[in-house]
């Protein structure tokens, strides 16, 4: 696509977005006929995308000549006005330069001038990050209007922060290392992880309860392999409590299991879930045949 630069390489695969294959469109097409229209990103630290030197509106005006609207100036004014109303946002935010508002009005901004094209995926990275949490709950809330609205119809939501998930997301992917290690629907991925990582993830998330000051978190040793020279094996092995020999050896495949989850480990998950409900928190041993088939 010719949209990354080294250090960054292409490896394998492709990007389709709604049976069209993305991938192998020349970059001109992609930001004519693609970008706004069909996907849409807000990067981390959106909030400084802003041009300092423009109203927000003439900065709409721009997006949308720049994507071949022929509406008139007082068209994409009003249509504008409607669609920051819509998601909470008052007219008055159209008329001021952004260093007027504050940080998390910012951030909303952008989400509403990225997604002002309708498209139907939102590429949201870290969206609520280095906001007060006022600020995030109204991000989230825009965010879930704008679905609920069409405006969007369909998002991926890239976060650390755990306890947002739950609300956003239908499904949850965690990733280790650059690979994912297990997907599932949200309630499987936040009540029931099986992956050893995404075990330890959902564990990280600290639940306002009786006994919370008390409670210790358990963190994970150790720090994630070098990516230039990832390891043969599985790339968690060297902080995986349940790990057993073979996996410095043997790189997992992702796996199904109960019918639609998939996850990337040797071990099976009637054995980790068994480990899980012991409470063990190291391998049990080294035979293979604890690796046995999932299904
Ligand atoms: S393959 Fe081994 S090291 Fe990797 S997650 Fe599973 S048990 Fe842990």
């Amino acid at each position: 696509m010719g949209y990354y630069f080294a250090p960054l390489h292409y490896i394998s695969g492709d990007i389709i977005v709604d049976g069209v294959k993305i991938s192998d469109m020349k970059p001109d097409d992609v930001r004519r006929k693609e970008l706004g229209n069909e996907i849409a990103y807000i990067p981390q630290a959106a909030m400084n995308a802003l041009n300092p030197t423009m109203k927000i509106s003439r900065f709409i005006n721009d997006v949308m000549r720049a994507h071949g609207s022929k509406l008139t100036d007082k068209e994409i004014y009003d249509m504008a006005r409607e669609r920051f109303e819509s998601v909470g946002l008052p007219q008055m935010v159209l008329d001021k330069y952004a260093a007027e508002l504050s940080g998390g009005m910012k951030q909303r901004t952008v989400i509403a001038i990225s997604t002002i094209l309708s498209p139907k995926v939102l590429i949201a990275d870290e969206p609520s990050s280095a906001l007060d949490v006022s600020s995030q709950k109204l991000v989230i809330r825009m965010l879930r209007q704008m679905m609920e609205k069409q405006y969007i119809r369909s998002m991926i939501f890239i976060t650390h922060e755990l306890p947002l998930l739950y609300n956003v997301t239908d499904d949850i992917a965690v990733m280790y290392a650059g690979q994912f290690v297990e997907m599932g629907t949200a309630k499987q991925m936040v009540f029931d992880p099986i992956h050893p990582y995404a075990k330890g993830l959902m564990g990280s998330i600290i639940v306002p309860e009786e006994g919370i000051k008390t409670h210790q978190l358990t963190a994970l040793k150790g720090t994630p392999p070098n990516l230039k020279h990832p390891p043969a094996g599985c790339r968690f092995a060297d902080r995986c409590p349940y790990a057993v020999p073979t996996c410095k050896a043997m790189a997992p495949d992702m796996k199904k299991f109960d019918g639609t989850r998939e996850y990337r480990c040797l071990r099976s998950v009637k054995k980790l879930r068994e480990i899980y409900s012991n409470g063990e928190q190291q391998s049990t041993g080294n035979s293979e045949d604890e690796l046995e088939a999932v299904e």
